[in-house]
């Protein structure tokens, strides 16, 4: 493996083959100025103290790097570390971003915040960051995701933001992400669109993975400090790819460290069950960018299951596919019954309940562990809490919150 993983993208936004800017030649103009917006905020040290001082002081950054033991002895290998992004002001990793373009569309001079939403963490924490600094934002959401994720909307709306819910389609994120880029395609002038994740034309995912890399900086640093070397495995769950692509990205150069991404793996193998993207997707163009999709035999984006809200999209981030390609990263993935297993695993011996999502990575990190020798370092990013989930992980265990009496 060269050093050159990380010199991507190129001026394009390509990732080798993947990335790139499939769009309407209305976007192309507010894509272009948002790319120079982007580096030339970069370039300015006051850009990074202000972003950094936000992460600091709202977010409670850095949060910290965490030895799992009980989960460390159960696997009997490997020493497992959590990357504690549950510890973050709302509760997950997707804060940091909203942040970050929240910032950007400040200096950009643009008063209207949008965005899309699948469960509502990333609608959370964009309508966090406007409350933040008092910007009017709307939130697009599918129908679906609005009656299944009620208080998210609540607390969306208790910010100040708009929440539209969207009726097309399947009327979950990938409706979302259309009608938030339909918004956007007639309110460039006034309006920037926060995407949540490393996904979208260019520069979305260089952007989304720029902001996420905090993550992936203070693990480093911690594991050095902490440790005194750098990990031997890094593990992350991966939906469109925000948590993982920022936890590696500070990796990807150092050749001793493995890097695994977990993908849900839903009910089964077969088409519609699961959202397993890198494992059964083919290259193709969705929502801008082109990366590895999930499609039918008429190249039409597949449906998509899994128990956690967050990992179910048919699509992946393009840089994931050039890892993948390239043999940087190795992509797996867990079954809903698994994540389920290690939701309630990681909950009953560390004391802290993990997102649905982030259960998926903690099941490979104790399978991982297990195959590796004491000394080993094991890193999970555990991207958020579970409290999200715990109504739709008692249903399905048989129980109904809103009624359930005590045994
Ligand atoms: C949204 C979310 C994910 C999946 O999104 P990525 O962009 O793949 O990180 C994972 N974990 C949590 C807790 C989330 O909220």
């Amino acid at each position: 493996m060269s050093a050159a993983v990380s010199m991507v993208p190129d001026k394009a936004g390509r990732f080798g083959p993947f990335g790139g800017r499939y769009v309407p030649e209305t976007l192309v103009a507010a894509l272009d100025q948002l790319t120079q917006a982007y580096e030339q905020a970069i370039a300015d040290p006051r850009f990074h103290a202000e972003f950094e001082f936000h992460l600091k002081s709202f977010v409670g950054r850095p949060n910290p790097l965490y030895f799992a033991s009980r989960l460390t002895a159960q696997a009997g290998g490997a020493r497992i570390f959590f990357k504690r992004e549950d510890l973050n002001h709302t509760g997950a990793h997707k804060i940091n971003n909203s942040i970050g373009q929240v910032l950007l569309a400040r200096r950009m001079g643009k008063p209207r915040i949008i965005a899309e939403t699948g469960a509502g963490q990333h609608g959370v924490a964009t309508a966090t960051a406007c409350a933040l600094f008092g910007l009017p934002c709307t939130v697009y959401m599918g129908e679906e995701d609005v009656r299944r994720q009620k208080l998210n909307v609540f607390k969306m709306q208790s910010m100040g933001t708009k929440v539209h819910p969207v009726t097309t389609g399947s009327r979950t994120l990938r409706d979302a992400i259309n009608e938030a880029m339909r918004d956007w395609m007639a309110t460039v002038e006034s309006t920037h669109y926060v995407l949540g994740s490393v996904v979208g034309p260019h520069p979305f995912p260089r952007i989304v993975r720029d902001f996420q890399s905090v993550i992936g900086k203070e693990t480093r640093a911690q594991c050095l400090d902490q440790l005194g070397r750098l990990p031997d495995v890094v593990i992350a769950c991966v939906g469109g790819g925000s948590n993982a692509a920022g936890m590696f990205f500070p990796f990807v150069d150092d050749p001793s460290v493995r890097l695994i991404g977990v993908e849900a793996g839903g009910r089964a193998n077969d088409p519609g069950q699961h959202a397993a993207t890198l494992s059964f997707g083919k290259p193709g163009v969705l929502h801008g960018t082109m990366s590895y999709v999930l499609q039918d035999e008429d190249g039409q984006t597949a449906d998509v299951h899994s128990v956690s809200a967050g990992l179910d999209y048919p699509g992946v981030g393009p840089e994931h596919s050039y890892w993948r390609d390239s043999g940087r990263v190795e992509y797996t993935a867990c079954d809903d019954s698994s994540a389920l297993e290690s939701f309630y695993l990681c909950s009953r011996m560390e004391g802290i309940l993990p997102a649905l999502e982030t259960a998926h990575a903690i099941k490979e990190a104790m399978r991982i562990a297990a195959s590796r020798p004491h000394g080993d370092i094991v890193v999970v990013c555990l991207s958020g809490r579970g409290d999200k989930d715990c109504y739709e992980i008692a249903r399905l265990s048989g129980q109904d919150l809103e009624t359930a009496s005590v045994h």
